[in-house]
């Protein structure tokens, strides 16, 4: 079978499963199994695929029939320009939560404590600490999972940092200059409904915001004054519809300089808000 063969095979196979970008996914399995590039591919289309490159091919395209997720395929997922690691212990990083990472290194500077709740795999925090190599980072998690996850993508970009398991603030000591989260923030009752990729195969831990998606907030806001330096600063991630919520939270919670920030798509997706000065 030649490669444009396979990948317009799969692309059908993967349709009929109701998965969403076909063409794209058959093309990036067959990358992944295959080891064959793009530039290749559009020279050499009509190469015929070894027996063993099939075989890989279309057991990766089977997986994917199940609707797992194409990085939990191929074991990673590029953000921020960086690698991380990904399995079914860990939300899978999502480009939008780039601003949130963009929005704090406006912030942080060499020397700062920083602190970032329900870490996953650790890309928020190890991605500040990438960009900011001389600023200290710690990352929590209550998912024993997701903590070695996050210790796996600590050794492997090379970075220190501190991870403890802890229930949000329960075994976090000390006071920072900026605390970051991307907390879970989906109603629960909307889990069910979301596509079968994060439904079925993503820790419903990370996805679940209990009953009106803003549990988290509310006890990040109330909890974090304790946690941050004066005129420390919060960084938080939220749903779309969920900046009025957020800021109301961080306004009953004495935060100053209060801000929702967009996204690319004009989409509420970070608040912000900055402790007084007692
Ligand atoms: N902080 C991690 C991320 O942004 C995990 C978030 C979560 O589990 N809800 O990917």
């Amino acid at each position: 079978m030649t490669q444009r063969e396979a990948c317009r095979k799969a692309a059908k196979r993967l349709s009929q499963a109701g998965v969403p970008e076909v063409e794209l996914d058959a093309w990036y399995l067959l990358e992944w199994s295959c080891g064959v590039s793009r530039s290749h591919y559009l020279a050499y289309p009509e190469e015929e695929l070894s027996g063993e490159q099939e075989e890989r091919f279309f057991k990766a395209v089977e997986k994917r029939e199940r609707r797992i997720p194409l990085q939990h395929i191929t074991g990673e997922q590029e953000f921020m320009g960086l690698s991380f690691l990904v399995n079914g212990q860990v939300l899978i990083p999502r480009q939008d939560t780039e601003i949130l990472v963009e929005e704090a290194l406006k912030y942080l500077k060499p020397g700062m404590r920083f602190l970032d709740l329900c870490t996953g795999s650790g890309c928020i925090l190890l991605s500040l600490l990438h960009f900011c190599p001389e600023a200290q980072g710690m990352g929590s998690d209550l998912s024993v999972g997701a903590l070695e996850t996050a210790v796996r993508n600590r050794d492997r970009l090379g970075l220190s940092a501190k991870l403890v398991e802890s229930d949000l603030f329960d075994r976090i000591e000390g006071r920072y200059d900026l605390i970051v989260s991307n907390p879970p923030y989906i109603r629960r009752e909307e889990i069910s409904g979301l596509m079968d990729e994060v439904r079925l195969h993503e820790p419903f831990m990370a996805l679940n915001g209990h009953e009106d998606g803003l549990y988290f907030y509310k006890e990040i806001a109330r909890m974090s004054p304790r946690y941050l330096k004066p005129g420390g600063m919060l960084l938080l991630e939220i749903g779309c519809a969920q900046g009025e919520s957020v800021a109301g939270l961080l306004g009953e919670a004495g935060f100053d300089e209060i801000e929702t920030i967009r996204d690319l798509a004009g989409l509420d997706r970070v608040v912000r808000g900055r402790l007084a000065c007692q």
